[in-house]
């Protein structure tokens, strides 16, 4: 196969950096990526990682599917954006915070993730979503590996893209079932299925893709990443690029709708209920308490669901996320 200007013979993989910006001091930052071309025929699956920079699992994700994939025994290709965002890795951050930080204005917008199709001549974030987007185009299907961002952390969470996308979106429906990370949303409502969302634009654009989160922001987790490729190999499966039948999760919960609680005090955030338990309408599932001890609120679930997102940092402010249950079909 040949892309990117790559040739890629059969039953090989080859490893290449694609130009993205100069820098002030001439150094050139460039996209890692990997592409393996299989033994025979078959769709062309893109899997990218960390379009935010602290979201590190997906790269341990992508980096263990390849390193346990037989070119020889892969039908089909692979196109692998191990970082989609280099300068936001580099900072350990969500956005690439050089660049925001010299010039806030200039590089708005500035989440790549939510600027799709992009374009050639923006900001940072449209340019590098312009790049990545041509190699998704030349693409069958694509997946995109998120954690939350630092001080979040989600059950192993597949989140579809808007339904209303027609016939693309059935098959990203399937393949996102047949991955089978045991928490699949198929929602109208909420940033996911936003225009301008890699995988909205993607499954727009004719190629089947869905949003993966993750595990933690800003942190590696083994077990994660074990469940990660367990997940991505299943989708290899289920196009029939690798041998065998994907490896369905014991149970799968289905969301309809996210629901985040913003806490209305300010002080130490103390979360009880475990992260993926059922919960109840009226549960307390976090707790605000004064930095002298006081208790200031409960957060408790406003619907019967389930607890799919938690928030790790030690603290909030009045106005900040807590706590994200997922409304069950
Ligand atoms: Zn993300």
């Amino acid at each position: 196969m040949e892309i990117a200007g790559v040739r890629v013979a059969r039953a090989t993989r080859v490893r290449h950096a694609i130009e993205l910006i100069e820098l002030a001091d001439g150094t050139r930052i460039s996209l890692p990526t990997c592409f393996v071309n299989g033994a025979s025929a078959g769709p062309r699956l893109y899997l990218g990682a960390a379009i935010h920079g602290d979201e590190v699992n997906g790269v341990a994700i992508v980096a263990r599917v390849l390193q346990k994939l037989d070119p020889s025994h892969l039908a089909g290709s692979i196109v692998a954006m191990l970082v989609q965002n280099p300068l936001a890795l580099h900072a350990d951050h969500r956005l690439a915070l050089s660049h925001y930080l010299k010039s806030p204005l200039d590089q708005a917008p500035n989440d790549a993730w939510s600027c799709f199709p992009g374009r050639p001549d923006g900001s940072l974030a449209e340019k590098l979503a312009h790049i990545l987007f041509g190699l998704i185009r030349a693409c069958d299907y694509a997946i995109d590996l998120h954690t939350p961002t630092r001080g979040g952390r989600y059950v192993p969470i597949t989140i579809l893209p808007d339904p209303a996308l027609g016939e693309p979106f059935q098959r990203a429906e399937k393949l996102g079932e047949a991955f089978g990370s045991g928490y699949i949303v198929k929602t109208t409502t909420g940033m996911y299925v936003r225009d301008g969302i890699l995988a909205v634009e993607a499954t727009r654009a004719g190629v089947p893709a869905f949003t993966f989160e993750i595990g933690e922001g800003g942190r590696l987790e083994p077990d994660m990443v074990a469940i990660g490729v367990r997940c991505v190999e299943n989708a290899l499966k289920h196009l029939g690029m690798v041998r065998g039948e994907p490896d369905p999760p014991e149970r799968v919960v289905r969301i309809r709708e996210f629901v985040g609680l913003r806490a209305t005090r300010g002080g130490l955030l103390f979360t009880d209920a475990p992260l993926g338990a059922p919960v109840r309408r009226g549960e307390v599932l976090a707790r605000i308490t004064s930095v002298y001890g006081d208790e200031l609120e409960l957060l408790t679930s406003p619907a019967d669901g389930v607890f799919v997102r938690s928030t790790t940092l030690s603290t909030v402010a009045s106005g900040e996320r807590a706590v994200t249950i997922g409304l069950v079909e």
